[in-house]
């Protein structure tokens, strides 16, 4: 087994062998761009590291073999003295996980190294800079000495120069920092500094290899659905120095921005600088059209290069690079992160440009991406009615409108939004160490760094609103308290902890108070309020717009709406909506109605019953009509009756103290009384398991009928005013045939008695959910008496696993999450191999039984992407979910097909 290849072996296909970074690396090379020469130890390495804590026993030799050729080709050895070949050892994970993993530059420097490369370059000040850079990076990173550590020292050496920045110590200074340094190292890390170049090397692979499994990182996964066994790749990579003087620099760049999509020139550019620099937001950029004038043909030469790319990859890409004394290499490329509006924008920009076709861009754009353009946002021009200020104006890096509490640090960030409250997490600028706070916040503020800083893309990444950058804020996290010298001239205002802030993703605009929130171009576009081809409709509507043309033109699983009033199933319909697939009629009997259905639980004779029942079918039919009209000439499942009775009644509690007080006051209520009864009749330990569903049909006299005459009256009438009808009858929770059997028969019976009475033919189609495993197992025996099925995966994900779908998500699944056992909760991802396996097989054989079985699911499954997918795998012919969630089913169910 080969551990060990050259950028020149590999390709961007190597992802899971090399990770991103040497895939991309490889890539790069034999695309004939400048990339400074170097080799990636496999994924497969590390895997066997992080198995058995031993490195593979061909490792070492191999990675002497490839430094060896790497000596050769750059004239130089690691470490060598007089002229000494540097190399970096970074992480590269097949999934990109920003910060999250180890690095080490300048590996191969040393105190008798060191001299050499100040003559090399003829700097000694750049040599002494990148000697303690790499001690300080070593001695955290391989050694685990605390960062602040170092970071103190050389605020002190700054402080005792009078230095603002660290580009103005000298190479005295620096080098009386190196002794500091590494008097932190053997102090802390109880041994020196290793000076042996080979060892330094060998020590910073195997810390990439641990960096895999630290907490931060495993967190990091685990929101991100990463799988944990994955292992890291490392690339050694000869140096180049962007710190070697104003000649040189390291920036940054998108082929196009990853929040609007325009082409263009974005990035940040940092003059004498070294890799990291950037990213951590430490020093404040330029943006990178300055390099057009610092640097001419640097710059022209990585737009040459940025086309390239652009063209090869057929996609946004992202770039580090360096500049050495006038001379551009390029470190890392991969196809960037982007907002969820630059996703829909730059996927109908490059059908445009004929680089991917309508398929392809499919694939570009998710779901879960058109979700977060459904959210709303903020109403700016409202903010001074609601009393909101604006206080700065940062870099609008990952779009929404988030409003919170002001927390300044992580731990209180988590603290507070366990607790219920919404909070903004606001930093001078983020680091690793913040990823439990961004998590819990509902946005992310910072007052330093740019687009690409770690707060930037670590949000962008989860979706999170945030606003990076906004210099005019002072954040004094010591203190708690953030001061802005507002922009309106109204002088400075404060912001305590605990204070409300409203920040905007989308413009980068910072409110302190709450600022009222307007919906979405993406949802008014859905409600037919605004047209693709208006004036207002801007770019982000027009690319949507195309996208679900796309999807709608290749899908081939139908999406219906769960809907229950005329109202949702208009806003359905406007949604894109083929149907009803699910009404729960239980919605119907709430409100006032409730007390006529406490009269047909309490009714003691058939003649009260009936009067009941009686009392309730008009409201019924009206409902229906309704119902019927706005989908007139689409489907509509109308399920009977489903929950526990005891769910109409009064809570037994209460009840209990009511009679109890009335008989103290010698003033008993008869109906009080027997309604109590009624209570502790229908009182259940399992509800859930209990009477409810087929069974209620079955125990409860007349119910059912009642509400399958109210729906061939409602179609008959319907029918009668010229409209199309379309009411199919669901019978729910069903687990054996017999129960359907009967149920059936007697709504076969009413709806020819209200065929005879009205002279119509209704067509009425009768089938049942499948929610229970015993149905799915006995699905071929169903189907006889069924002509649909409607999988109801929420109940269903309750019976096979044994969740009590109203309890564990609050109690449990925290701990089950966070024990990865599993990545998602099942209620809300369908749970493939078990749930989901038996979805398949009831599929089959109803259709074995009956080939023109309708096949549907309405579970809160129906409208989750990934469940979209496997429902698509299955053969079902529609999913159903509510209506603001049917866009998302389109969408996913054309990525399905394409
Ligand atoms: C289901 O169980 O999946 C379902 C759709 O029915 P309900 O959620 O109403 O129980
Ligand atoms: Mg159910």
């Amino acid at each position: 087994q080969k551990f060990v290849y050259d950028f020149t072996e590999g390709n961007k296909d190597l992802k899971d062998l090399l990770g991103g970074k040497g895939a991309n690396l490889a890539e790069m090379t034999n695309l004939g761009l400048p990339v400074p020469p170097g080799f990636t130890i496999t994924t497969e390495a590390c895997k066997v590291y992080l198995e058995s804590g031993k490195e593979p026993s061909a490792l070492g030799d191999e990675v002497g073999a490839h430094l060896d050729a790497l000596e050769q080709k750059m004239g130089k050895k690691l470490g060598q003295p007089d002229n000494p070949l540097l190399v970096s050892v970074r992480s590269g994970a097949k999934f990109s996980m920003p910060g999250m993993m180890d690095t080490v530059l300048n590996i191969g420097l040393s105190d008798a190294s060191v001299a050499g490369l100040a003559q090399q370059s003829g700097n000694e000040r750049f040599a002494w800079d990148s000697y303690r850079r790499l001690i300080q990076m070593f001695g955290k990173t391989v050694l685990d000495v605390d960062g602040e550590l170092f970071e103190e020292a050389l605020e002190k050496a700054k402080r005792a120069k009078g230095a603002d920045s660290d580009l103005d110590l000298d190479a005295a200074d620096l080098q009386q920092l190196v002794d500091g340094f590494k008097a932190i190292v053997a102090e802390q890390a109880g041994r020196e500094f290793p000076q042996e170049p080979r060892e330094q090397m060998d020590l910073a692979v195997r810390a990439v290899f641990d960096s895999w499994n630290t907490e931060r990182a495993k967190l990091y996964r685990r929101q991100e659905r990463i799988p944990h066994d994955l292992g890291t790749a490392v690339t050694v990579c000869s140096m180049v120095f962007g710190n070697l003087g104003p000649d040189s620099g390291t920036g940054v760049a998108f082929t196009r921005d990853p929040a609007s999509g325009h082409q263009g020139v974005y990035g940040d550019y940092l003059q004498n600088a070294q890799g990291e620099d950037v990213v951590a937001g430490i020093r404040n950029t330029v943006p990178l059209a300055d390099l057009e004038t610092l640097d001419k043909p640097s710059y022209d030469r990585l737009m040459s290069i940025m086309g390239t790319l652009e063209t090869h990859y057929k996609d946004l890409c992202d770039i580090e690079f360096t500049i050495e004394r006038g001379q551009l290499w390029m470190l890392q490329t991969r196809v960037g992160k982007r907002t969820a509006a630059a996703a829909f924008r730059i996927a109908t920009q490059l059908v445009d440009q004929g680089l991917i076709g309508e398929a392809e861009a499919l694939q570009r754009v998710s779901g879960a991406q058109l979700a977060q353009l459904m959210f709303p946002r903020f109403d700016d021009g409202a903010a001074d009615e609601a009393g909101a200020r604006r206080i700065g104006w940062g870099i609008a890096a990952s779009p929404g409108a988030a409003v919170g509490k002001a927390v300044f640090d992580s731990y209180t960030a988590v603290k507070w939004s366990r607790s219920g409250e919404k909070v903004i997490l606001i930093r001078r600028e983020t680091n690793p160490d913040d990823l439990n706070g961004m998590i819990a916040a509902e946005g992310i503020l910072t007052s330093r760094g740019g687009k690409t800083s770690h707060a930037a893309v670590v949000a962008r990444g989860m979706g999170k609103t945030c606003v990076c950058g906004a210099e005019e804020l002072e954040v004094d996290t010591k203190r708690r308290r953030l001061t802005a010298t507002a922009p309106d001239g109204r002088g400075t205002v404060v912001i305590e902890e605990g204070d409300l802030v409203s920040i905007d993703g989308s413009t980068g605009k910072v409110y302190v108070g709450e600022v009222p929130v307007v919906p979405s171009p993406v949802v008014e576009y859905f409600e037919g309020r605004m047209h693709a081809g208006a004036e207002e409709a801007d770019e982000l509507v027009q690319a949507v717009h195309r996208i679900m043309a796309y999807a709608d033109r290749v899908r081939r699983l139908r999406v219906r709406a769960n809907a229950d009033n005329a109202e949702d199933a208009l806003r359905a319909r406007r949604f894109g909506a083929q149907g009803i697939g699910l009404c729960r009629t239980e919605h119907m009997f709430l409100g006032e109605r409730r007390e006529l259905v406490e009269r047909l639980i309490l009714a003691d004779t058939e003649s009260e019953r009936e009067e009941a029942l009686g009392a309730l079918l008009p409201l019924q039919k009206a409902d229906f009509i309704e119902l019927f009209e706005a989908m007139d000439g689409l489907p509509v499942t109308v399920r009977l009756l489903d929950p526990p009775l005891h769910e109409f009644l009064p809570d037994i509690t209460e009840l209990s103290v009511r009679v109890a007080l009335a008989e103290s006051r010698k003033d008993p209520n008869e109906n009080d009384l027997r309604l109590l009864q009624a209570v502790h009749k229908l009182h259940e330990q399992n509800p859930m398991l209990g009477l409810r569903g087929v069974r209620l049909g079955l125990v409860i006299p007349g119910l059912f009928a009642m509400q399958v005459r109210a729906i061939a009256e409602a179609a008959a009438q319907r029918l009668a005013a010229k409209g199309d009808p379309r009411p199919e009858i669901m019978i729910p929770l069903v687990g054996t045939v017999q129960e359907l059997e009967i149920v059936r028969d007697e709504a076969a019976t009413v709806v020819a008695e209200v065929e005879a009475a009205t002279g119509t033919r209704l067509r009425l189609a009768i089938g049942t959910m499948i929610e229970l495993p015993r149905a799915a197992l006995t699905a071929g025996q169903i189907a006889e008496a069924a002509e649909f099925f409607s999988f109801g995966t929420n109940d269903l994900t309750q019976t096979v696993w044994g969740f009590s779908r109203d309890d564990v998500e609050a109690s449990f699944f925290t701990a089950y999450l966070e024990k990865g056992i599993f990545g998602v909760s099942p209620f809300e991802t369908i749970d493939r191999d078990g749930v989901g396996s038996l979805v398949r097989s009831a599929a089959a054989d109803g259709r074995a039984t009956r080939p023109d079985l309708k096949l549907g699911v309405c579970g809160e499954h129906g409208g989750d992407p990934e469940s979209v997918h496997f429902f698509h795998q299955v053969g079902l012919d529609y999913v159903s979910c509510s209506p603001f969630r049917i866009p998302v089913a389109r969408l996913e169910a054309g990525r399905a097909a394409a």
